[in-house]
């Protein structure tokens, strides 16, 4: 056990350094002396600008007003994502944020649907789910009944200042320069303090290491180790651009699949982020930059670094008195925009088992193994979108249809191909509603279904399904564009 904390050391001032400050200083402001130390010479990566509902949640419990967040961050709303190519060349799906149908306690609607089918009903799923419609539509209203899931897109910039102003507002210290040493206790072997070039030391009881990729202290000097993901997710390598954008925004990523990797679109008030995910394997660093240059909307505004990555997760995201928040703790690629949830979760959890009376063994053991599950859990979602694909026109896709996946994930595969099941399990974040918006986008379906759906006759089905599609029609007609939607609820505001 160490000694009690009073003082935190937060190392990093990216979306992952300035999250953890502004939510231990409004939960803790009180108890602890919090300092952050960022530096802009070293930079940060800013490119996370697509959101899981999750920050919803988040930002509430923390008391960040959702429309000066918006105004703050240039920010429009995120529906869900629209996959381009991905089964086949040509094919679209929307991975929404909504719940499909109505369910039951017996088992998810979907099955009341392919009971349909078999009478001989034609409409679609996706006409099931309001969120899903009103992001075809390009509409939004935040509605209470039904309660629409929604996410967000934002400048990470912007994000980052309104971050810090918010943390600043409740005591955090900032300190600016580059750590150039880290100084651990010979005995323990507990991080005591920071050096930074400037020569100043700076001591804290508990560390937060934010640092991004290299992990300074996770990793450098506390060697937690590194589980590293690249043969199910062989993506490495990005490159990313900001782009003027004018026209209507749709609420929804675009994630738009190439031949060596995929491009996303996120679309903000005052421009869009777009980027090249790709396998360094299959494809040049220049070809992959050429082939983001083929696909663009508008003029280049920023032109922002290659970018390069290692997927996976850190052995022990907690080793002593240090946890690693952000890309110092792993990285599963962008695919269905989870780090920032990775981060505000982490955090959560951080926040729930804080150490106020110090550290020991069994809680950062907990601490690690609730992380292991989340990332994982993450991991088997997004191996899926490449392993359940049609395509066979590049070697990288054939690659990704071909190869083994987790027994974690083949099983659930198995399971739903089979019987048409699909569960959520503990410590997992997506729902049965996106493993089912992405199993039947991605063109695999069930050889068999639950049978609940045949307890009602031909007719009472035919009727409460045309009822439920008729009510999301109309309630999508009645709201409001989604551009109207920013434009009153939440219009830029210029610094
Ligand atoms: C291609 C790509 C696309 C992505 N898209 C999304 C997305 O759409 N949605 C999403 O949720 N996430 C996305 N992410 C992840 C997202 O960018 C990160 O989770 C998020 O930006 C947090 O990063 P970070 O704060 O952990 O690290 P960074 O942004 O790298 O920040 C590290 C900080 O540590 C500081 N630092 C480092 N070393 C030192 C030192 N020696 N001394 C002092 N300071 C130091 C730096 O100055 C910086 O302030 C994406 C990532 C990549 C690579």
């Amino acid at each position: 056990m160490s000694r009690e904390v009073k003082k935190v050391v937060i190392a990093g001032g990216g979306t992952s350094g300035w999250c953890t400050a502004m939510a231990l200083s409004k939960q803790f402001g009180s108890l602890l002396d919090i300092t952050l130390i960022e530096s802009e010479e070293i930079g940060t990566v800013g490119v996370g600008e697509a959101t899981f509902p999750t920050i919803c949640t988040f930002h509430q419990m923390h008391g960040i007003d959702e429309k000066e967040f918006l105004q703050a961050t240039g920010g429009s709303i995120k529906l869900g994502i629209s996959f381009e190519n991905w089964a086949r060349k040509g094919d679209r799906y929307i991975h929404s944020f909504g719940t499909v149908g109505q369910s039951n306690w017996i088992g998810d609607f979907y099955n009341y649907w392919y009971a349909a089918k078999e009478y001989g009903y034609e409409g679609a799923l996706e006409e099931f789910c309001f969120e899903l419609q009103a992001a075809t539509h390009h509409k939004f209203a935040i509605t209470k009944n039904p309660r629409i899931n929604y996410a967000y897109h934002f400048d990470a910039g912007r994000y980052a200042r309104l971050l810090r102003k918010l943390s600043e507002e409740k005591g955090v210290k900032r300190i600016e320069g580059k750590i150039i040493e880290v100084k651990q206790n010979a005995d323990t072997g507990f991080i005591e303090s920071v050096v930074m070039e400037s020569g100043a030391r700076i001591d804290g009881d508990f560390f937060v290491d934010c640092t991004g990729f290299i992990g300074l202290l996770i990793e450098k000097t506390l060697h937690a180790g590194y589980e590293h993901w690249g043969h199910w997710l062989r993506n490495d390598s990005a490159v990313a651009l900001q782009t003027e954008f004018s026209g209507d925004i749709p609420p929804y990523t675009r994630a738009i699949a190439h031949d060596s990797g995929w491009q996303w679109k996120i679309p903000l008030q005052h421009r869009q982020g777009t980027g090249h995910v790709y396998s360094s394997a299959y494809i040049s660093d220049e070809d992959a930059r050429n082939t983001l240059l083929q696909h663009l909307d508008g003029d280049i505004r920023v032109e922002l670094r290659l970018l390069k990555f290692k997927t996976g997760r850190r052995k022990k995201a907690w080793v002593k008195n240090c946890v690693a928040i952000g890309l110092a703790g792993g990285f599963v690629e962008p695919l269905e925009s989870t780090s920032i949830h990775l981060i505000q979760a982490g955090i959560t959890r951080l926040i729930q088992l804080f150490p106020f009376a110090g550290c020991c063994e069994s809680l950062a053991k907990h601490y690690n193994e609730l992380s292991r599950v989340e990332y994982e859990k993450i991991r088997d979602f997004i191996i899926m979108h490449y392993k359940a694909t049609e395509r066979d026109d590049t070697p990288y896709w054939r690659d990704c249809r071909d190869m083994e996946v987790p027994d974690s994930l083949a099983e659930r595969m198995e399971l739903y191909k089979e019987s048409g099941i699909l569960f959520m399990g503990a410590g997992e974040v997506f729902r049965t509603d996106s493993w089912l918006q992405v199993l039947q986008g991605q063109r695999i379906f069930p050889q068999r279904y639950h049978h609940f759906g045949h307890t009602m006759d031909k007719e009472q089905l035919m009727q409460a399904l045309n009822k439920l599609k008729g009510d999301i029609s109309t309630l999508v007609s009645k709201i409001p564009s989604h551009g109207d939607f920013l434009k009153a609820y939440c219009p830029m505001q210029w610094d």
